[in-house]
């Protein structure tokens, strides 16, 4: 059976827009060897990482994250048998206490400086989660030290590291351009 892993690249292939660097760095990973994902013991591993944005107040829901100090969004490791989708779903639910049915695949990021117990490098899907309203999500406490519904022109002040700024930027200027 062909992992939901390759699956979910081979979509991406496709149906987004990526730079042949990100392409080349991805395949190479998915051909080094099968263990994709940290709970099979590789440290560099798949991830999901989560924008939920309103498009219509151009807000983005995103927290200071204790452990790395950067400011981000939801996100986290792909587990066995999940698609990258259903990661997002997962994640919604238990880091923001947000049912979601789906997400829109919009980039892969490659992170080789993850640096945390466990975690060399992290190969990210990041999805895009539109909502049509700013409900008072609940971010983990254990995980954030503050989030909430910030301006891009406010989340972009802040300490980001610089592959997740360009995930940023890049769903930004789709909503400014009205996608
Ligand atoms: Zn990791």
């Amino acid at each position: 059976m062909t992992s939901p892993i390759v699956l979910a690249f081979e979509d991406a292939k496709k149906n987004i827009a990526l730079d042949p660097e990100t392409i080349e760095t991805f395949q190479n990973r998915l051909k080094k060897n099968t263990t994709y994902l940290k709970s099979d013991g590789a440290t560099d591993h798949f991830c999901v990482g989560v924008l939920v944005v309103n498009k219509k107040h151009k807000k983005i829901f995103i927290g200071h994250h204790i452990k790395s100090d950067h400011w981000m969004g939801a996100g986290g490791h792909i587990e066995e048998g999940e698609s990258p989708l259903q990661t997002v779903i997962r994640e919604c639910k238990e880091e923001l206490g947000l049912e979601v049915t789906d997400a829109t695949l919009f980039g892969l990021t490659h992170f080789d400086d993850v640096n945390r117990l466990k975690c060399s490098e992290h190969f990210d899907f990041f999805y895009r989660v539109d909502l049509d309203s700013l409900p008072n999500l609940t971010a983990d406490k254990g995980e954030f030290h503050e989030a909430g519904w910030y301006s891009f022109d406010e989340v972009l002040k802040n300490k980001l590291l610089p592959k997740y700024r360009s995930s940023l930027l890049k769903v930004f200027k789709d909503i400014e351009e009205g996608r």
